[in-house]
């Protein structure tokens, strides 16, 4: 399994919660940095940024050895913008360009990016900074209305005494996710969220049988 996407904390956040769903995927996941820049882009410009992630994928799997095939291919991308009806056509736009070129391939869109997804798991902060703490205004809500949920994890949830968020705590906040076991406890709602997970349980029936 190939993902690809700009950030290293992004794929890596993504990376765990794969792992998590698909265990036997441990130690095959492979990731490829790219510049991912999908959701604005149209016609042929959309085609060929598509193909060449498409591309650079396969050839990482080749390098892996003779015949060896990308099993599924999860390209990230942050909307940074909120949800909405663009966000829906952005979605459809690119995924159904990565389904025309090939079968096992998923568009993980965030909204507004992934630091939304966090917000989900107000319990799982503090097990990674004792003094991160999620203002009860924000609990329980869809994240993907939230504009700048980086800024709010850097100003609101660890603007207490102790560490300031930083992009780099992204992976150990999915992490203490997992591990706490509150990936089943989700408070509020993100439409991205829901769909990443509803690619990764299509991805389990369609694309890694055998
Ligand atoms: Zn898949």
């Amino acid at each position: 399994m190939v993902i690809a996407g700009e950030d290293s904390n992004d794929r890596e956040s993504l990376k765990t919660l794969l792992e998590e769903k698909h265990p036997a995927l441990r130690g095959s996941i492979v990731q490829i940095r790219d510049t991912v820049r999908l959701h604005k882009a149209t016609g042929e410009n959309l085609a060929k940024r598509v193909r060449s992630i498409i591309n650079k994928a396969k050839g990482v799997a080749e390098k892996q050895g003779p015949g060896t095939r990308v099993a599924c291919l999860y390209v990230h991308e942050d909307f940074d913008a909120v949800d909405g009806p663009a966000y829906v056509e952005a979605h459809r736009r690119v995924e159904q360009e990565i389904h025309h070129q090939t079968d096992n391939g998923h568009y993980v869109l965030a909204v507004a990016e992934m630091e939304a997804w966090m917000l989900l798991f107000p319990e799982a902060l503090p097990t990674v900074v004792k003094t991160w703490k999620l203002p009860t205004k924000y609990v329980g809500r869809d994240t993907g209305r939230f504009a700048d949920p980086k800024g709010l994890l850097m100003r609101e949830v660890s603007k207490a005494k102790g560490r300031r968020y930083t992009e780099s705590d992204a992976p150990a906040v999915f992490r203490a996710v997992v591990d706490g076991r509150h990936l089943g406890a989700v408070q509020g709602s993100n439409s991205s969220w829901t769909r990443f997970w509803h690619d990764v349980e299509l991805c389990g029936r369609e694309h890694l049988r055998g």
